[in-house]
């Protein structure tokens, strides 16, 4: 009953992201009630596993009391603080240091932000900021890679290559190129790793050399691509295209907001890559998704700059809510968390998840299996020797996500064919066991859909 006026409610007035809102208004809501660990309670009292906390971002797991309790003890005591006007907070700043500590290299100065978005939206404002205090104004030009996603703001969006964030916005703006994705199941280069990167470095010396190296800003990569697809990128690839931008003058962004907070083993990509970015974007794992808050960290030879280009001026770049006392201290419980075993706990859980993936290479659908950590993703095929994507017509991805979703399942199915797995760093052995399970009879369903053979 309740649940049949929320979804009255929810028709009228929710506008929901990324989604048909026609579409939408015809499905109706589906009310998530409660969730404790890896499960999550539907409104009607069904129980879900989660395969893909929350939207990549529950690492820490659903239901931590010391989560809880960190928010309410700064909620009594300062609720909110504004890091204007040379202010600040205990938490916001302990929080700044605690992660310069652990960031690669000299990454020492954070910027947080609500989400991430607004991560690489400021990263972006920094850069232009960056390049005009050196004197080099005609440094304007940014490159992304296809199939990479940096988020939903105007300019981010941009770098973002996802269509449907393009279409009828207006957007990429003609500052915005794109090289392609070493995407190594679907490479015309085939899956070499080496012939991948070859590939890559290419590419991007010659998009630099088209766009003019002297108009070149900054190159933004994600470690793993994930809403494109979980696309992992051959080992080395990351370094290589680093030292690329070293070479050319290029500030190098890595892009963590997925990556970042234990997602792939370490506490961040960069660090098992072994490489350091100007500018490291983060958030999602930041606080697991308790409450909002992105953070940007950046190196001391950009801050110096920054810094010494503004003299005395303000750089004019902020938010109400920057550095937000309750938002930083859940994220330093939540990295205390990470440290008292979360992290060991995530590289256990994620593989077991790759193994028990891998298990389902056998599955006549299953083209692919890849992931690191606990970040995954299995690509679907109608022919594993031709590689063919199910027909358009079969993979409404909403037809899969429905199937796992009654399977008691929550995974992520991309338009392309691709079930992605990102599960709360908390994974027990039998959550593991139980996603494995319900995917192989999700796929044994989809096998039986008319509309595959
Ligand atoms: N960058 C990457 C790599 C992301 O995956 C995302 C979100 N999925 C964003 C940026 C944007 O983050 P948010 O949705 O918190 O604004």
């Amino acid at each position: 009953m309740l649940a049949n006026s929320l979804i009255e409610l929810d028709r009228a007035h929710l506008i929901h992201p990324v989604s048909s809102y026609r579409g939408h208004e015809a499905l109706g809501v589906r009310v998530l009630k409660s969730a404790k660990g890896a499960t999550v309670t539907e409104a009607s009292g069904r129980q879900l596993v989660d395969g893909f906390a929350g939207l990549w971002c529950v690492n820490a797991g659903y239901g931590h009391d010391s989560i809880v309790e960190a928010a309410a003890r700064q909620m009594r005591e300062l609720p909110y603080a504004t890091a204007y006007f040379n202010l600040g907070s205990e938490p916001a700043i302990r929080l700044a240091s605690e992660l310069a500590e652990r960031a690669p290299g000299n990454l020492n100065h954070v910027y947080f932000t609500l989400g991430g978005s607004d991560a690489v939206d400021s990263t972006i404002r920094f850069i232009r900021y960056y390049w005009n205090a050196r004197g080099e104004p005609k440094r304007d030009q940014f490159i992304s890679m296809e199939q990479g996603y940096h988020g939903s703001s105007v300019v981010g969006a941009g770098l973002t290559a996802l269509p449907a964030f393009h279409a009828g916005f207006g957007i990429p703006f003609e500052w915005q190129h794109k090289i392609p994705s070493p995407y190594p199941y679907r490479n015309p280069v085939g899956e070499d790793g080496n012939a991948i990167i070859a590939a890559s470095l290419a590419a991007l010396k010659a998009k630099i050399e088209e766009i003019g190296p002297e108009r070149v800003a900054a190159f933004y990569a994600e470690p793993i691509q994930g809403s494109g697809g979980v696309i992992v990128p051959p080992k080395g690839w990351i370094k290589a295209i680093r030292e690329l931008c070293r070479e050319y003058g290029i500030l190098f962004i890595a892009d963590e907001v997925i990556t970042g907070f234990g997602r792939t083993g370490p506490l961040f990509a960069c660090t098992d890559e072994d490489i350091v970015p100007d500018f490291m974007t983060t958030a999602k794992g930041l606080t697991s998704g308790y409450v909002p808050m992105g953070a940007v960290f950046m190196a001391d030879h950009v801050y110096d700059v920054i810094a010494d280009g503004a003299g005395n001026s303000a750089v004019g770049h902020g938010y109400t809510y920057s550095a937000h006392p309750v938002s930083a201290a859940v994220a330093l419980e939540v990295l205390r968390l990470y440290e008292d075993g979360l992290l060991e706990n995530g590289i256990k859980a994620g593989a077991r998840l790759m193994a028990g993936l891998e298990g389902l290479s056998d599955h006549p659908l299953v083209g692919e299996v890849r992931g690191r950590g606990m970040l995954a993703a299995i690509e679907l095929v109608v022919d594993k020797q031709k590689k063919t994507p199910l027909p358009a017509s079969a993979m409404p991805a909403r037809r899969v996500f429905d199937r796992a979703w009654d399977n008691g399942l929550i995974i992520r199915a991309f338009a392309n064919g691709v079930l992605g797995y990102a599960p709360p760093l908390c994974c027990t052995d039998s959550d593991i066991d139980a996603i494995i399970e319900r995917t192989r009879r999700t796929l044994d369903q989809t096998l039986d859909d008319p509309d595959v053979r």
